[in-house]
């Protein structure tokens, strides 16, 4: 494909912000796999330690019930999953897996509950839940669904240094997988993070049956945000028994590969996360991946609801291929974004 790609890793870092058009995001997708790896792996130099990686765990502290219909998630009331639904957890519950999580060398604790949005009071106990893990010394993340006005901002005062809210896949097939909100909807509480000052945590879904074109073009959208993302977790899908998703063919790993190196070249200081599905992954694979240019894992045996790898898993492959955790980073002194 003759389309010109931005050379981000020789780029000044002022001017590191570019347009992505899908079709140059799509012309990396179709790149020799080792050119594609080490112009991915050049930029990831250029701004990150390359042996550094950043540990987040996530806890799930409400589970299930949830109205929407995410055709992937095995939280939604409208498919029989067999997931016990659990109502939201006691904060003490939630400090102790804080407090497990930061001894297992985790440095951002992540809180992910199963709402369309909070209700004013969720917004007021998770708050407390927010300040408490913040007064741990950990980064914080949170995930509970659409914001309205108002909200980010009494989560940020509690000390949220990120929002997590995924784009899921490009803006053509999303209709595919969900119905019951639209993208633009997401992109409102994305807006309603930034203008609070919290950073963005945004990324995607990929294996849901979507072309590769889509998968740049949901490359090309999160690159685009203005800012784009501080945090990109890129998902491959967890096909759960009872969700309209569960036959879908699995992505060949070496896609997933290029998908993790064409979000690292085209947001070169975002914290790329190799996400969900990391449990199938060969060893190999995912060392392409952090040779591709991710350089953040979820780390605890669960993510949401489905298994992720053991920790003592994990830190044998970090011990093999020689990589140390990443410090906390609290919001006020960041410089991710
Ligand atoms: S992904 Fe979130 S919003 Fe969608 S069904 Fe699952 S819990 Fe609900």
């Amino acid at each position: 494909m003759n389309v010109s790609i931005v050379d981000e890793a020789r780029a000044p870092a002022a001017a590191t912000r570019a347009h992505w058009s899908v079709d140059s995001v799509a012309a990396l997708f179709e790149l020799p796999f080792n050119d594609l790896l080490h112009r991915a792996q050049s930029v990831h130099r250029s701004h990150f330690d390359p042996n550094e990686i950043q540990l987040s765990t996530l806890l799930s502290i409400k589970t299930g019930g949830c109205p929407e219909d995410c055709g992937y998630c095995p939280q939604s009331v409208r498919f029989d999953t067999g997931l016990a639904d659990q109502a939201l957890l006691p904060i003490e519950q939630v400090v102790a897996a804080a407090q497990a999580a930061r001894a297992k060398g985790a440095t951002r604790f992540c809180m992910g509950a199963a709402w369309r949005g909070p209700k004013q009071r969720d917004v007021e106990q998770v708050a407390a839940m927010i300040k408490a893990v913040h007064d741990l010394g950990m980064e914080t993340c949170a995930t509970l669904g659409m914001l309205k006005d108002g909200q980010a901002e009494q989560l940020g005062a509690a000390g949220l240094d990120y929002y997590n809210h995924n784009l899921d896949t490009a803006p053509e097939y999303y209709n595919e997988i969900i119905h019951t909100r639209e993208q633009r909807d997401r992109l409102d509480t994305l807006g309603r993070v930034r203008a609070a000052g919290v950073h963005v945590c945004c990324g995607g879904i990929v294996g849901m049956g979507e072309t590769r074109a889509q998968r740049a073009a949901l490359i090309a959208q999160l690159a685009n945000l203005d800012p784009y993302p501080e945090s990109v977790p890129i998902n491959n899908l967890v096909a759960v028994p009872g969700t309209p998703l569960a036959d879908t063919e699995p992505l060949d790993p070496l896609e997933f590969v290029r998908t993790i190196a064409c979000a690292r070249i085209a947001m070169p200081r975002a914290r790329v996360r190799l996400s969900a599905g990391r449990s199938d992954m060969s060893d190999a694979v995912q060392a392409l991946c952090f040779l591709a240019g991710a350089n953040s894992i979820f780390y605890g045996d669960k993510l949401l609801t489905t298994g992720n790898p053991e920790v003592e898993r994990d830190q044998h492959l970090m011990a093999k291929l020689g990589l140390h955790p990443a410090a906390a980073v609290p919001r006020a002194s960041s410089s991710e974004s």
